[in-house]
């Protein structure tokens, strides 16, 4: 008799950074499951023909990370979610067709509410800095979830516009002169651009216009700890960082590939964070 493993991957290019195999081999462990999470580094003028042969390659879906959010989106049925954030980072064969959704939303939101539970409640204005594909995620869970009014600044002004013709007139375009003026009284700040991320200029922010009870998120996991993260500690303010996102977004992969909802524990994450920091150093 054959066995047939399941298996599953992360594809993009570059690849090698990513953490994703990390997390689905210690469910795959800790589940007792016959299968396996690779990572597959897949030039984008490639990646049509590799989604095209998915099956063959013996996966029975994956995660998608940069350059291919986009083109994912095209060449699959994307769910709801996808469809309004205009990106899919997770993909599954469902009756010989290739699925799509959007698992940063939950990452994002499910991170939250593990750091800071009750960050949402009475909040009545944020601030998203960022208007790529995680600032959409973001702000889409921010608007699942009922926030009324969301800052977007950007270096760019007409990608922050854009939101707001995505996601209707909640929606506050704002360049970062006026990022001052925006954190003015707001109950959330999220940094969902590239900026504090190794490689990159920090984000430099000053967080005392706002509430003394307000929330700060990066979506950033490498280094953990961002200039965001780090300002915020500084006032007493609660902090949800990047890597809270990674582990939440992945559960929804693991079950539609494997078919067990797994958990998000703190050994997981001390396990994650460790591989991280012994990076750093
Ligand atoms: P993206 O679509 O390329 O968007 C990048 C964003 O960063 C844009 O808003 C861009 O502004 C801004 N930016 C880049 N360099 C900048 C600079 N030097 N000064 C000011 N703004 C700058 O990328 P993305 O997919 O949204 O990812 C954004 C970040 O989120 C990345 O760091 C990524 O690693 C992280 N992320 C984390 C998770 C997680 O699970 N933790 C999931 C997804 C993404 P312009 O529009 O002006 O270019």
């Amino acid at each position: 008799m054959t066995m047939t493993i399941r298996a599953a991957c992360i594809m993009g290019w570059p690849v090698r950074q990513s953490r994703s195999p990390l997390i689905h081999r210690y469910w795959l462990k800790q589940h007792g499951l016959m299968g396996d999470y690779r990572r597959e580094a897949v030039r984008p003028e490639d990646f049509p023909d590799f989604l095209a042969r998915l099956a063959q390659r013996g996966y029975a879906g994956g995660n998608v990370t940069i350059p291919h959010k986009e083109v994912a989106l095209r060449l699959s049925e994307p769910d709801e979610r996808a469809l309004a954030v205009g990106a899919a980072n997770t993909l599954w064969l469902e009756n010989g067709k290739l699925k799509s959704t959007n698992t940063d939303v939950e990452g994002f939101i499910g991170a939250l509410d593990e750091a800071a539970p009750g960050w949402d409640d009475g909040l009545q204005k944020a601030v998203v800095i960022g208007a790529g594909g995680a600032a959409r995620a973001v702000v889409f869970g921010l608007i699942e979830r009922g926030v009324p009014r969301i800052h977007v600044v950007n270096r760019t002004l007409p990608r922050a516009e854009a939101l707001r013709e995505r996601f209707g007139p909640g929606i506050v375009p704002t360049s970062f002169d006026d990022l001052p003026g925006a954190l003015e009284g707001a109950g959330l700040v999220a940094n969902a651009t590239s900026l504090g991320m190794e490689g990159y200029p920090d984000l430099e922010i000053d967080l005392s216009p706002m509430r003394a009870d307000a929330v700060a998120a990066d979506a950033i996991y490498l280094p953990l700890e961002t200039s965001l993260l780090r300002a915020a500690r500084a006032r007493r303010m609660r902090t949800s960082d990047g890597l809270g996102m990674l582990l939440h977004q992945a559960g929804r992969g693991f079950e539609l590939w494997f078919g067990v909802r797994p958990e998000v524990t703190s050994e997981l994450r001390a396990r994650i964070e460790a591989e991280l920091l012994r990076e750093q150093n």
